[in-house]
């Protein structure tokens, strides 16, 4: 059996080597299912955004506005809390269709 690396022996991976990061990685782009929000059922009671895990509805004076599409990974979860149905989850392939 082959002997095991130490621990020291290991090449170095996975270091954050600067804070607050985040914004530069552009995760919308790992989404394979699309919200599609219903403005006209929207009520901006905020379900949405409380649990949103990436930070991606947009609000402006106190009303939902969208979703940012460059953070929002597609989990569903918007879509799931809304309590009154205003968010759909479309395949993205769809949206690569209309756009080619
Ligand atoms: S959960 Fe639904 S109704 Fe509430 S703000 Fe979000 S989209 Fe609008
Ligand atoms: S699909 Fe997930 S990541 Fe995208 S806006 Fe809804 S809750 Fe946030």
């Amino acid at each position: 059996m082959a002997e095991l690396k130490k621990w020291y022996e290991l090449p170095i991976g996975g270091v954050i080597d600067q804070p607050a990061t985040a914004l530069a990685y552009k995760t919308g782009t790992w989404r394979v299912m699309r919200p599609i929000w219903h403005e006209d059922k929207c009520t901006s009671c905020m379900m949405c955004w409380l649990h949103c895990p990436d930070n991606a509805i947009v609000v402006k004076d106190a009303k939902m506005k969208g979703m940012n599409y460059d953070y929002c990974k597609g989990c569903g979860v918007c879509a799931r809390v809304c309590p009154v149905n205003a968010i759909d989850m479309e395949p993205e392939t769809k949206f690569l269709e209309e756009a080619e």
